[in-house]
């Protein structure tokens, strides 16, 4: 696949980039070995500095970017600037957080391991790859550098060959706000090219947001390698509504939660499970609230849904829908591409789904939901963990014992009860099973890319 930034909403070809050959990777990856040997001595301080500089120059050219955002990958205007924003606050958290999160972890008694000190460093391990994808294009990356650059490793970014504007501007914002050349570089280069990459010794870890596919693979060539690696893979999260939620909210949130960027979320809610006692009202709300929503130019104001970010990616959509009606599933709402120009497509919501259909277990990347009946709270359980993914999940329920239940059984990364699953600086970040493994976010963030050095001292 060609570099370029193609947009969405029209079909146009914005911008073609040329992939890096391999002497200019070899520079990069020479450049990112020899600025990690000076980066990685300095202070937490001066490397805050430079993070509250990128945080600031962010917030000030939030509107500029927010247009490239949405012009390369559809999402509404007002949403990628809120995305920008989320990325400036990460940015502080980690300029006032790594260093806490880095401290020396002491052993109390040193005496019972023989020692006068022994306790626990964290310390850089040196130039880490991001393979990342276009559905966050400030987001995904932010998650990652923002820590990595604050513990005082330094950042390779194979962006997806989509958004090549936006992962030449990340290294551009990081340079101008202080970072040595060298600290956080964007490498254009196609997804054939990541191997050699992987395989070079000054690379020491690589970390893979996207599909399962480029996980395995990122992950076959590290495990090769012994190469740490941290994979945030796909989701298929259950929202599971039970007879004492408060329905009207459930079904509003539930809309937010399916459809925000275009549906194009790994934690978006994706199978809507619910007990029978309440099915019929929550579809009926449900649908007429997906209904309403406006589809269209994503630049403009009062847009809620642009268009799936690839053609690909609607042609994915209309072949899952068809598969299920052809077995019998029913179409709520939406469910045919419009005519036109741009690769928009309709809200959804599709019921009667089996485990016949390929809709039952594969990840739908747009605005399209599955409704499930679920006679009782132990199926309800069921069907939420009848999914090969383990990303996040929700549970819409006022009774506090079956809080704890999902809490328990629900088998994700994450349970949010009576909420919507969202990412937070402060909250650990990741999957189970074929969402991957590893964490982003809070202090586990950080700490991934570390050695973790006992120190033992007599
Ligand atoms: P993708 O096709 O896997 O692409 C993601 C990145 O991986 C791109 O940079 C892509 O490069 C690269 N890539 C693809 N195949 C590769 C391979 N064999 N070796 C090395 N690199 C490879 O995924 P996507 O379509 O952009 O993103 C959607 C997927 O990401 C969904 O499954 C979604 O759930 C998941 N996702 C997960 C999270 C999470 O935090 N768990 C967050 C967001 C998205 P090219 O563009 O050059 O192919």
């Amino acid at each position: 696949m060609a570099i370029q930034s193609i947009n969405p909403a029209t079909g146009a070809v914005l911008k073609t980039f040329d992939p890096l050959g391999a002497d200019e990777i070899e520079t990069k990856l020479a450049r990112a070995a020899s600025t990690f040997a000076s980066y990685r001595r300095t202070t937490f301080a001066e490397r805050a500095a430079k993070l509250r500089a990128a945080a600031d120059l962010l917030d000030a050219e939030r509107s500029d970017i927010a247009v490239t955002m949405t012009n390369e990958m559809g999402k509404t205007v007002a949403s990628a600037a809120a995305e920008a924003a989320k990325c400036a606050k990460a940015m502080r958290f980690y300029a006032e957080h790594a260093e806490g999160f880095l401290a020396d972890e002491p052993l109390d008694d040193p005496s019972v391991v023989g020692a006068r000190r022994a306790f626990a460093r964290y310390q850089p391990i040196g130039p880490v790859l991001a393979v990342m994808p276009w559905n966050f294009p400030l987001w995904q990356v932010t998650r990652f550098a923002a820590p990595a650059l604050m513990a005082g490793n330094v950042g390779l970014l194979k962006h997806s060959s989509n958004v090549p504007q936006c992962a030449l501007y990340l290294e551009d914002l990081f340079t101008r706000a202080g970072f040595p050349v060298g600290a956080f570089q964007t490498l254009l280069i196609s997804a054939r090219q990541v191997e050699a990459v992987l395989r070079d010794p000054r690379v020491a870890a690589a970390t893979v947001t996207g599909s399962e596919p480029a996980g395995q693979s990122v992950a076959a060539i590290c495990g090769d390698e012994i190469k740490k690696t941290v994979l945030e893979l796909g989701g298929s999260d259950a929202f599971v509504v039970m007879p004492s939620a408060d329905l009207e909210k459930a079904a509003s949130v539930a809309v937010t939660a399916r459809c925000q960027n275009n549906g194009q979320s790994c934690i978006a809610a994706k199978r809507f499970i619910v007990h029978d006692a309440v099915y019929d009202e929550f579809a009926g709300l449900f649908a007429a609230k997906m209904a309403a929503l406006t589809v269209g130019d994503p630049l403009a104001d009062g847009t809620d849904i642009g268009p799936i970010a690839t053609e690909q990616g609607r042609t994915d959509l209309e072949e899952l829908i068809a598969d299920a009606v052809a077995k019998g599933a029913t179409v709520l709402c939406g469910g045919t591409a419009p005519d036109g120009p741009g690769w928009f497509f309709p809200p959804t919501v599709v019921a009667d789904v089996t485990p016949a259909m390929r809709l039952y277990l594969e990840e739908t990347f747009g605005p399209v939901a599955t409704l499930y009946r679920a006679p009782d709270l132990d199926a309800a359980v069921e069907i939420a963990n009848a999914t090969s993914f383990g990303l996040s999940s929700n549970a819409w329920t006022t009774n506090p014992a079956e809080q704890e239940l999902f809490a328990n059984e629900l088998v994700a990364g994450a349970v949010f009860i009576n909420g919507m699953t969202t990412s937070y600086p402060e909250l650990p970040f990741g999957g189970v099973r074929r969402s991957g493994y590893g964490r982003e976010l809070g202090a586990v963030g950080i700490r991934e890319f570390c050695n973790q050095k006992t120190v033992w001292m007599g």
